[in-house]
C-alpha cells in the first residue's frame, strides 16, 4: 500500500541540509517528526490542556515507586541489567501471564525484557520480517508500526476498523474478518493485532480472535499481538490474549507495558512473552537496540506485577469513571461519540459539529477551546477515510477532564 505523504513530514528535519540528497533516508521520509511533538508544543504555547499524548497525570503506585528508589539506593540495577531483563522480573512476567491467562512462559527461555512496549515492536518486527513481507495492521493503528514496518524493509497493509452501530444504536469500529481474510496474500508474513486498540478503543471480541487465530493457523502467519491495554478493558468486557487459541502459542510474539498497566510511563519497561525460537530471534534485534535499560525500574516492576487483583481492579475502575466523565462531555459538547471498551482514548467524530478536517479542527482546538486532541488521521493509510475522527485521552484527572469539557462545551 503506497500511502500518501503523511503531514508529519511536513517539518521533517534536515530537509534544508544544503546537499540535493535530504538526510532522513527513503523509507523513513514520510515519518519525518510525529503529530505529538506539534501537538503538544501547541498545547504549551496556549496554555491547553493537553489530551492528546495518551500519559497519566498521576502517577502509579506509591510502593511501586518506593521500590524503584529502593532498588536503586541498594544499588541493584545501577549498571547494566542482564541482557534479556532481570531474572525477578521475567519470573514475575510469567507469573502474571499463567495467573491471568493460564498461559505457561518459562522465564529463562520465552520471557523478554525491553525499552518499553515500543522496543518490543521494534525488535520484532525487525527481527521477524524480511524486505518485501507484507504485514497486516489493523488501521488506524499506533503510530511505531507504520514506521517499524519500514525500518524492516517490509510492507504494511492495513485493514481498515470501521464504524457500526450497535442493536443498542451505539457506535464503535469493529474488525470486517472477511476484509482481513482478503487482505493475506502469498508474501504475508506476519498480523500485528492491537487489542485492547489504540485510537478506537475497540477490544476484540473471543469470537474475532478465534477468526484471526483460525487464519493465522491456515496461513502459517506469526503473530505479534500489541497487549499493552490488557489491564484496561470496561464494563466488564474481556481481554483474551491471542496466544491462548488452539495452534498460536507457536506462533504468537505478545507485548506488554508498565508504563500502561502501572502508569509510569516514563519508565520504560515492556516485555515480549513467546516460544523459545520466536523469543530468540527479538532477543536477537532487541541486544542491537538497546541492549538493557531500565535497571532499578525493573525490580520495581517485578513488585507491580505481583500487587494483587485488587490493584488491577481499582485501576480499571478509576480509568472507567474518567473514560465516563469525558465520553459524557464530549457527547454534550455535541461530538459523536464512540464509547471505548478498552484503553486511555476516547474517539469521536466531528461532523455533527459541522466540521469534516480532523487535522485542521486539532490544529484549530487550543486557540479556539483550550485543549488539545489528535487526528486520527494520522494513524491510517487511507487518510480520508480517518478524517473526521479526532482521539482525545481520558487518563487525567477528573477535574482535569470536567475542566477540558467545561472549555468544549463553551466553544462549541
Ligand atoms: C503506548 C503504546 C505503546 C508503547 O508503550 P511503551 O511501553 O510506552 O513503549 C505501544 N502500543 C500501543 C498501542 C500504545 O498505546
Amino acid at each position: 500500500m503506497t500511502s500518501s505523504p503523511r503531514p508529519a513530514s511536513d517539518s521533517t528535519p534536515g530537509t534544508a541540509s544544503g546537499s540535493a540528497r535530504p538526510p532522513l533516508n527513503r523509507r523513513l521520509a514520510e515519518f519525518g517528526t510525529t503529530i505529538f511533538a506539534e501537538m503538544s508544543a501547541l498545547a504549551v504555547s496556549t496554555g491547553s490542556i493537553n489530551l492528546g499524548q495518551g500519559f497519566p497525570d498521576t502517577d502509579g503506585p506509591e510502593e511501586i515507586r518506593e521500590a524503584a528508589v529502593r532498588a536503586l539506593r541498594d544499588g541493584r540495577g545501577n549498571q547494566y541489567p542482564p541482557g534479556p531483563g532481570i531474572p525477578e522480573l521475567r519470573a514475575a512476567v510469567a507469573a502474571h501471564q499463567e495467573r491471568r491467562y493460564g498461559l505457561l512462559y518459562d522465564a529463562d527461555t520465552e520471557v523478554l525484557v525491553t525499552a518499553g512496549a515500543t522496543e518490543a515492536i521494534a525488535a520484532s518486527l525487525l527481527a521477524l520480517l524480511e524486505p518485501g513481507d507484507e504485514v497486516i495492521a489493523l488501521e488506524p493503528y499506533y503510530d511505531s508500526y507504520a514506521a517499524c514496518i519500514a525500518m524492516a524493509g517490509a510492507r504494511r497493509v492495513p485493514v481498515t476498523l470501521r464504524p457500526h452501530r450497535g442493536e443498542d444504536g451505539a457506535p464503535s469500529f469493529r474488525l470486517d474478518l472477511d476484509e482481513l481474510r482478503d487482505a493475506v496474500t502469498d508474501r504475508t508474513r506476519l498480523l500485528l493485532i492491537n487489542t485492547p486498540h489504540n485510537p478506537t478503543g475497540t477490544v476484540l471480541t473471543r469470537a474475532e480472535l478465534a477468526a484471526i487465530a483460525g487464519l493465522a493457523v491456515e496461513r502459517d502467519l506469526l503473530v505479534v499481538t500489541d497487549e499493552v491495554y490488557e489491564h484496561l478493558v470496561f464494563d466488564g468486557a474481556e481481554h483474551v490474549p491471542l496466544a491462548t487459541f488452539p495452534g498460536m502459542r507457536e506462533r504468537t510474539v505478545a507485548i506488554g507495558s508498565a508504563g500502561k498497566s502501572f502508569s509510569f510511563t516514563g519508565w520504560k519497561v515492556g516485555w515480549v512473552t513467546a516460544a523459545p525460537a520466536l523469543l530468540s530471534a527479538v532477543r536477537s534485534a532487541k541486544q542491537f537496540l538497546t541492549y538493557v535499560s531500565s535497571g532499578p525500574f525493573q525490580y520495581a516492576v517485578a513488585e507491580a506485577l505481583a500487587l494483587p487483583e485488587t490493584y488491577f481492579a481499582a485501576f480499571r475502575a478509576d480509568m472507567q469513571a474518567k473514560r465516563d466523565v469525558l465520553a459524557a462531555g464530549l457527547a454534550e459538547a455535541g461530538f459523536e461519540v464512540f464509547r471505548p471498551a478498552g484503553t486511555y482514548f476516547v474517539t469521536t467524530d466531528i461532523r455533527p459539529l459541522g466540521e469534516r478536517d480532523g487535522f485542521a479542527f486539532c490544529r484549530a482546538l487550543p486557540e479556539r477551546a483550550g485543549v488539545v486532541a489528535v487526528p486520527n488521521a494520522v494513524f491510517y493509510d487511507h487518510r480520508e477515510v480517518g478524517a473526521p475522527f479526532v482521539r482525545f485521552a481520558f487518563c487525567k484527572q477528573v477535574e482535569v477532564l470536567q475542566e477540558a469539557v467545561k472549555r468544549l462545551k463553551t466553544a462549541f
